[in-house]
């Protein structure tokens, strides 16, 4: 099951949509199968993962890590230092690359935190196009960095006022957009849900990081008995497994948001969870966390990036057929992680790549040593201090916050910054 059939991954996928969505999904799914086949695409596509998302991401022996835990290698694929600090930007350059050569200047894409519209944002303005993210009005104002940083890279950011104002609101407006404005708009779909073609196409822009894995573990004669990916959408972890999944080792093994407990709300288990069941949401069948009206339950997590109500249908129906293993982690798990890699290795998680980081600290000691684990790093943490600082270090931080507010009302600073930038 490595890639979809007709747009199934078994039961789950398909294309349930209104009837305008089905002209552009399907000219998008041809357009796509065509870019895959075509040479000067591919070529174009790899230059510029080389020199523009800086491919490929190393991957690093975690030595001390590894001695401290007394069991399997532990190595970590540092997709935290492709440009704009995730692996979001390896799917948002693809499918812009593929709405240039379908002639579309107009990107829309949809973010809930902010990641995937910083990557399509920054992936705009490297390649000349038109960029405008729907974001729910409650994520404008919670996020503000990561808008400023997509209005920095040249992109107009749409505060959704409709529903909860959060991430589905979001995807709900740039549907509606995209079906209006089809001949010039290509809508960059942020992770490997929604409904068909998406899951195949994010997947295969995502593939690079496994198919980079693989060449790497080869080069090293690593024995992999397993390699573990954090799972919000699915589409870091997919694209990490993708090109083993026909393969019947290593283990793979995503892990999902484990919140603060095991109740409906508490966290964003969608396989693991008790909560779970099959459902129809924008636009594809999957795994979904739904109250008993089939409405979306609220979901809870620490990191942002695995905060949401669904899985990816090919996620959901390789954890139905056993080829990937789900688990889960807490929280409080994920921030321990992010302290033990960051004082051990020298490398910042993400809140979101912690969990997987978690969940390898607690298989490493059952395995021989000669075995390796492989821990996808999606993103590193720099993004992550306004809810890490407030933890590890809380009077400190609101000492700073109040001093910052003071230096912002005493406005000396943004006065000389205005006049610097009137020079
Ligand atoms: C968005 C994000 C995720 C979760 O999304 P997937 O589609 O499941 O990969 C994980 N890690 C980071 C760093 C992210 O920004």
């Amino acid at each position: 099951m490595a890639h979809s059939d007709n747009g199934f991954f078994g039961q789950f996928g398909g294309k349930y949509v209104a009837e305008v969505m089905r002209r552009p999904l399907d000219e998008l799914e041809s357009a796509f199968k065509d870019a895959m086949a075509d040479k000067a695409f591919l070529e174009e596509l790899a230059t510029i993962q080389r020199d523009y998302i800086g491919r490929e991401t190393p991957l690093l022996f975690a030595k001390t890590a590894t001695e401290i835990l007394g069991g399997a290698q532990i190595y970590i694929k540092l997709e935290g230092l492709a440009n704009t600090g995730a692996h979001k930007i390896n799917n948002s350059i693809g499918q812009c690359l593929l709405a240039k050569i379908m002639g579309k200047k107009r990107i829309i894409a949809e973010t809930g935190a902010g990641q995937h519209g910083v990557a399509t944002a920054a992936a705009c303005a490297k390649l000349g196009l038109d960029c405008t993210v729907y974001m729910g009005e409650v994520d404008v104002r919670r996020q503000q960095p990561n808008v400023a940083a997509m209005e920095m890279y040249g992109a107009k950011v749409h505060a959704v006022t409709s529903g909860s104002r959060t991430l589905k609101d979001a995807v709900n407006e740039a549907m509606r957009d995209w079906a209006a404005n089809i001949d010039t708009t290509h809508y960059v779909l942020g992770s490997a849900v929604g409904p068909a073609p998406f899951p195949d196409i994010v997947r295969e822009f995502q593939s690079v990081i496994g198919k980079e894995v693989k060449k790497q573990a080869a080069e090293r004669k690593l024995d992999v008995a397993a390699m573990i990916a954090c799972c919000g959408g699915g589409s870091n972890s997919i694209g990490f497994f993708a090109p083993f999944i026909d393969e019947k080792s290593p283990r793979l093994i995503a892990v999902e948001a484990g919140g603060i407990g095991p109740n409906p709300g508490e966290n964003a288990s969608r396989m693991t969870g008790n909560a779970s069941k099959d459902g129809i949401m924008q636009g594809y069948k999957s795994r979904f966390l739904l109250d008993d009206d089939g409405q979306a339950l609220s979901t809870r997590s620490i990191s942002a990036g695995l905060d949401y109500c669904g899985i990816g249908p090919q996620l959901a129906a390789l954890g139905k057929n056993g080829r990937i293993e789900f688990t889960s982690a807490l929280d409080s798990e994920a921030l321990e992680a992010v302290k033990f890699f960051a004082k051990n290795e020298g490398v910042l998680f993400a809140l979101e790549s912690a969990h997987a980081g978690a969940a390898a600290i607690k298989l490493a000691p059952t395995l021989p040593k000669d075995k390796a684990i492989i821990v996808n790093m999606s993103g590193r943490g720099d993004k992550d201090i306004f809810i890490t600082c407030p933890v590890f270090r809380p009077a400190e931080w609101k000492q700073f916050l109040v001093s910052e507010l003071d230096r912002l009302n005493d406005g000396k600073d943004i006065h000389d910054a205005e006049i610097m930038g009137r020079e």
